[in-house]
């Protein structure tokens, strides 16, 4: 709204959460700054990423924020989840103690959210088929079961990792506009 041509502004916040080692910092390096780091330490220092898109010739700001590794000691605080509007949820499709925690992870957002958030089951390190321990379908049905959209990615290799931010963004575009 301090836009000079008296257009709208949008700054979406939205958080990625799951297991360590799932690839949640490698999965926001590659959307935002297209890198990949095969021995990503678990801080890279920074709390969060600004990205933009352009939706209906609007520039839409998405603020994405990385645990920085504090999930190991399950204490991710509600700072963290405070407004958000959208959350990638993620799990390891190579391990599935990662996809069980999923529930966990919804309880606690949902927990820590006071609003509507547009959520994304996101299966990622799909780039290890031969040694998948989840199934796609069963991937695709918790997520119909919880309300979420769904998509397996691969931070690795860029598959779906763009695609999966961009449909977190356009719902959340969708709730307020
Ligand atoms: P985080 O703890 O959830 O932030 O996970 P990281 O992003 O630090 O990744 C943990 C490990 O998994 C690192 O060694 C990454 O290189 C690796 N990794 C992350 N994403 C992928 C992926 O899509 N495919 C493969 N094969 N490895 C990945
Ligand atoms: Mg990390």
């Amino acid at each position: 709204s301090s836009d000079e041509e008296g257009g709208e502004e949008y700054l979406f916040k939205i958080v990625i959460i799951g297991d360590s080692a799932v690839g949640k910092s490698n999965l926001l390096s590659r959307y935002a700054r297209n890198e990949f780091n095969l021995h990503s330490k678990a801080t890279i220092g920074v709390e969060f990423q600004t990205q933009s898109m352009e939706i209906d010739g609007k520039e839409v700001k998405a603020q994405i924020w990385d645990t920085a590794g504090q999930e190991r000691f399950r204490a991710v605080t509600s700072a963290y989840y405070r407004g958000a509007v959208g959350a990638l949820v993620v799990y390891d499709i190579s391990r599935r103690t990662t996809f069980e925690s999923v529930g966990r992870w919804l309880d606690e957002l949902k927990t820590h959210s006071d609003t509507t958030v547009a959520r994304m089951l996101v299966g990622n390190k799909c780039d290890l088929e031969n040694i998948r321990d989840v199934s796609v379908e069963e991937g695709k049905s918790l997520a119909e079961a919880e309300g979420l959209f769904f998509m397996e990615t691969s931070a690795l290799d860029s598959t779906n990792v763009k695609k999966a931010f961009e449909i977190v963004i356009r719902e959340i575009y969708n709730n307020v506009s």
